[in-house]
């Protein structure tokens, strides 16, 4: 019975050959946070605990976990179509969850690229804007321009235009040719904001500085997420995106929005574009396509872009790029099973509605100790945390363990930065929970 929690479940004794990702490996070695199972809001540790999941496991299970609709999805495929090769060759799930996918996004991007994470998906998007650029006659538009705390994966191209800095320095130089943006946070001008912040729209005229000194005619596009997620919650600040939009149609630079955490929901909407009225010329997606339950990613490219391909012999391939596993068809079947349930559930709306009581909640932390700063924005929230004497990112990494190991709480981190992103399937008693856990989490690691 999975509403109830597992009893325990063995662990191997021997964790020494998983080398994980991101992760303190030795740390966790120690103290492993070994998770079992999984049912709507909650995961089951393999102790038979069961945790209050207020990160939609990595900003992925939009739509709560094991959720049979996906499953019975998933395994139907598996049994009628294991796979089929996505290079000249099709599958119907493929063309049918396109179809979806671009319904959903705003007006003018029409056309679906697939791969399987988000890390391709940024490395896809900025291909294909080089590779726009050189057909429309402007190949030496080869240059990106990025942000200082952006995160767009670990590609060798998005980990380049990404702006954090343990990301980028053991990795020599990466791309060429790529610059950044400032951040868009002020915490004296910022501090304490629901929603976006009044300041800070100006932080977009710095792409005027980039462009002069580099010139228009060498940048290709501009990638950022509409809100910076793996920073630690960075909302954009009003006007801050149409600024973005206004100067990059000017210099005929593409702008790309990396909506692998905002799109799907996460902020109400289908994409972060539609909540502000902006449309780029490609977004990025991952994660809550599937509910994170099969990889998947794309790009969703306008009109403009894919037609300008459509040219040539029509035997020859337009793009000579692609995946084994673009449009998988597990991932298709997961994607569209998920997209229903988003529609029936009326899961973005859902979020659009609680909102300000997740927001009205989570700042009620202010007072904590050691709260310097709390920022929401849709059913996100990131709370920074003053660093311990001894190190930064040691108090958010004390705060996830005790999370874990003694209040029953999944959050994740970003340095001294919790971030809470639960499953847009939240009610109002589940967010008080959540708010509650924290706050007793916040004074045991005080
Ligand atoms: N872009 C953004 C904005 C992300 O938040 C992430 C992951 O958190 C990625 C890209 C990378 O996605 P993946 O880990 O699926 O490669």
């Amino acid at each position: 019975d999975k509403s109830k929690p597992n009893s325990a479940v063995n662990v191997p004794n021997d964790l020494d050959a998983f080398w994980m990702p991101f992760t303190a490996n030795r740390a966790f070695k120690r103290a492993p946070k070994m998770i079992a199972g999984a049912k709507d809001m909650h995961y089951f540790t393999t102790d038979g605990r069961k945790i209050i999941d207020a990160a939609a496991g990595m900003w992925c299970s939009n739509a709560g976990h094991g959720r049979p609709q996906i499953s019975a999805a998933i395994a139907a495929q598996a049994e009628a179509l294991d796979f089929s090769p996505p290079f000249q060759f099709g599958q119907p799930k493929a063309f049918e969850l396109a179809s979806r996918i671009a319904d959903l996004a705003p007006e003018g991007l029409d056309h679906v690229f697939f791969c399987n994470s988000g890390s391709e998906a940024a490395d896809t998007a900025l291909k294909i804007a080089m590779a726009w650029q050189q057909i429309r006659g402007q190949g030496g538009r080869t240059r990106f321009i990025g942000r200082e705390r952006g995160y767009h994966g670990v590609g060798f191209g998005g980990t380049a235009v990404g702006g954090i800095g343990n990301n980028r320095k053991m990795f020599g130089t990466l791309l060429n040719g790529v610059d950044h943006l400032p951040a868009t946070y002020d915490r004296d001008k910022q501090a304490f904001s629901k929603g976006e912040p009044e300041y800070g729209a100006h932080f977009a005229d710095a792409l005027e500085g980039l462009v002069n000194l580099h010139g228009a005619n060498t940048i290709a596009a501009v990638i950022v997420e509409p809100m910076a997620g793996s920073t630690g919650v960075l909302p954009p600040p009003k006007g801050y995106l149409q600024k973005l939009r206004e100067i990059t149609r000017k210099h005929g630079i593409l702008l790309i929005f990396d909506e692998v955490i905002t799109g799907f929901g996460r902020l109400g909407h289908s994409f972060a574009a539609e909540r502000y009225g902006v449309t780029p010329d490609m977004i990025t997606f991952a994660k809550g396509v599937t509910n994170g339950a099969v990889p998947m990613g794309g790009v969703i490219a306008s009109s403009e872009i894919h037609d300008a391909f459509m040219s040539g012999p029509d035997y020859a391939i337009e793009l000579f790029h692609g995946y084994t596993y673009s449009a998988h068809p597990l991932a298709c079947a997961a994607g569209l099973a998920t997209l229903d349930l988003y529609r029936d559930e009326k899961l973005f709306e859902n979020a659009k509605a609680l909102e300000p009581v997740f927001a009205d909640a989570v700042m009620s932390l202010k007072s904590e100790p050691n709260v310097v700063d709390i920022r929401t924005l849709g059913l996100t929230a990131g709370i920074d945390l003053a660093p311990m004497a001894d190190g930064p990112g040691k108090r958010g990494f004390e705060a996830m363990n005790s999370a874990f190991h003694d209040h029953d709480l999944m959050l994740r981190i970003a340095g001294d930065t919790l971030a809470l992103t639960p499953p847009l399937i939240l009610n109002a008693d589940q967010i008080g929970e959540i708010v509650d856990k924290v706050g007793r989490v916040i004074r045991a690691i005080a």
